[in-house]
């Protein structure tokens, strides 16, 4: 597959002077909920109802959605706001009941992506569709494992395709239920610049609290849209409780958020520029997670060291580290002097914390 200015037609189709929308609740739960959360969201910004029907879990007795009662109450909530619709379709059985209830727009999920078979025995029940299908990433951080499963789509001749960026597990638990892991999605973005790459803040995040700033940073990086979790009453949603917001906030986001995209020749250059700045924020940030991350090591060795009486400053191991990040400085053509001053700093404030421990 290479990049197509068509690769975004069914996008443009849609007229939009602002990032495409779409939310809806994690689950459809019931006839009531569906369409209370659509009525609520259709004059706001979204152009699209989201709702999972069958729920991938990544462990089993949580809920699993209702199956396929639920399109029926999508097709309704379709029928009443005008909005579009779109679920998670896993299965060629949940492709042919999707279809026959007129969803418009379906989904493939992170556990879907990740496995080959599956991605192409959807695109197989798939063949030809003019509906567009947005796949995921998989769970793990595969940019190769991503664009496969598009390709498996386009090569059946699904040729309205976009993708969403929805995160990255990871063993560790971070400030996020899923890392953004940014790189990932804005090499994407610059193989595939045509592809309509839209964020999901929701399942990134895993809390409601951080929905707006990675939205913003999303939008700043020049991505084609946003899918938010939303419902009622989110704290009593029947899964994803933590994450989702309701619409009245999201329509407060959608008019706080700064649009950043602006056309012209000059502008050119501005989008790309505001684009470069971000990718350095998202790496300066990372930056401080992981300093911090390692002086929290050297919080745990100063404690060692208290409780065995062992010196704080031990400068063999020193000069062994500074060796070793010299070399590989080298390789990233990093100069010896940048690296000696950048961990003689960080070496000096792991001292400084062990020495705190120590003496407390
Ligand atoms: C979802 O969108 O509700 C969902 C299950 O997402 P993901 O596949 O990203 O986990
Ligand atoms: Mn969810």
């Amino acid at each position: 597959m290479e990049n197509k200015k068509e690769l975004r037609n069914w996008l443009d189709a849609f007229g939009l002077d602002h990032p495409l929308v779409i939310a809806g609740p994690c689950s459809a739960e019931t006839e009531e909920q569906v369409l209370k959360i659509a009525h609520q969201l259709k004059d706001s910004d979204a152009t699209v109802f989201r709702a999972g029907i069958w729920k991938p879990r990544t462990r089993p007795g949580n809920f699993e959605g209702v199956g396929a009662l639920g399109l029926k109450w999508m097709q309704r909530a379709k029928e009443e706001t005008g909005m579009l619709t779109t679920t998670e379709v896993a299965n060629a059985n949940h492709v042919e009941l999707a279809l026959k209830h007129d969803i418009d727009i379906l989904w493939i999920g992170a556990r879907t992506t990740v496995s080959p078979f599956i991605v192409q025995d959807i695109a197989d029940a798939l063949k030809g569709t003019d509906k567009p299908v947005l796949i995921k990433n998989p769970v793990n951080p595969d940019l190769a494992l991503w664009l496969g499963a598009v390709e498996r789509f386009y090569t059946a001749d699904v040729k309205n395709l976009g993708v969403i960026h929805r995160g990255f597990s990871t063993y560790e638990k971070t400030r996020y239920r899923n890392n953004p892991e940014w790189q990932v999605a804005v090499d994407l973005q610059n193989r595939f610049p045509d592809l309509p790459l839209i964020l999901d803040p929701s399942h990134i995040a895993g809390r409601r609290d951080i929905i707006f700033e990675l939205s913003q940073t999303a939008l700043d990086l020049n991505y084609d849209g946003l899918m938010i979790e939303t419902h009622h009453n989110p704290d009593k949603a029947w899964s994803d409780a933590a994450q989702q917001i309701t619409p009245e906030t999201l329509i407060k986001y959608t008019e706080d958020l700064r649009i950043r995209k602006e056309v012209g020749e000059a502008a050119e250059f501005k989008n790309k520029i505001n684009t470069l700045r971000t990718q350095i924020d998202v790496v300066d940030h990372q930056l401080i997670e992981m300093l911090g991350k390692r002086m929290n090591i050297a919080d745990d060795i100063g404690q060692l060291k208290k409780d065995h009486n062992v010196s704080v400053l031990q400068s063999k191991r020193w000069n062994e580290i500074l060796g070793k990040m010299i070399l590989q400085g080298e390789e990233k053509n990093l100069s010896e002097e940048f690296i000696l001053r950048v961990f003689k700093a960080i070496h000096q404030e792991s001292i400084n914390h062990q020495e705190k421990i120590i003496n407390n």
